[in-house]
């Protein structure tokens, strides 16, 4: 019997850690559960603080001389955290905080939270991205796109908020799609010798 059973973890339940692609070297490196990344093949370590995935910084205020409105949305590229304003209304020039929003895309690749960087495990499958933050990660995906059946692990009238908010209920369709199950289980395979 090839059932699945959903566990109910939600999507950032599978973030504690992730695989990607080493910033110095493109090869493969572990961010561990404290946000510690380690390549395995240029011995690269670096601690949480650098963003090199694609980030908008933006601001919105009242201008300080003339309390016309301001806003000011541009990408963002560390460290700094100031966007300079220029106000068409009274011509004041000021630099004001920005507050930044970190994409979990860049450049068409799926990141890990912590840098930014590429995650390891991803691969196009036709129009779509498939991805996984970690191997484990991956064979939770594997064993629900292999199974024939597939109901949820708990009571979906007792538990009403996890329902919709886990990883498994939340997949995008093109992996829910039975005709897609075999192929996608060879890009799986593939990605799992990684
Ligand atoms: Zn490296
Ligand atoms: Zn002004």
């Amino acid at each position: 019997m090839n059932r699945y059973s959903d566990p109910g973890a939600s999507l950032l339940d599978y973030s504690t850690h992730f695989v990607v692609h080493c910033p110095k070297c493109a090869s493969k490196a572990i961010i561990n559960t404290q946000g510690h990344l380690v390549c395995t093949a240029c011995a690269h370590v670096e601690q949480p603080g650098h963003w090199y995935g694609e980030a908008t910084a933006y601001v919105s205020v009242k201008c300080r001389e003339c309390h016309a409105q301001l806003r000011r949305s541009t990408p963002w590229i560390g460290p700094w955290k100031k966007l300079a304003m220029h106000c068409e209304n009274c011509g004041d020039r000021c630099e004001y905080d920005a507050s930044i929003t970190q994409h979990h895309l860049h450049q068409g690749r799926m990141t890990d939270r912590v840098f930014g960087l590429p995650l390891w495990l991803q691969k196009e499958f036709r129009d779509e991205l498939f991805w996984a933050y970690n191997y484990e990660h991956l064979e939770a995906l594997r064993s629900y796109i292999a199974a024939k059946l597939r109901e949820r692990g708990f009571n979906p009238y007792t538990n009403t908020i996890r329902k919709n908010s886990t990883m498994i209920s939340r997949l995008p369709v093109f992996i829910k799609k039975a005709g897609n199950r075999k192929d996608l289980l060879k890009l799986i395979a593939y990605l799992s010798e990684k």
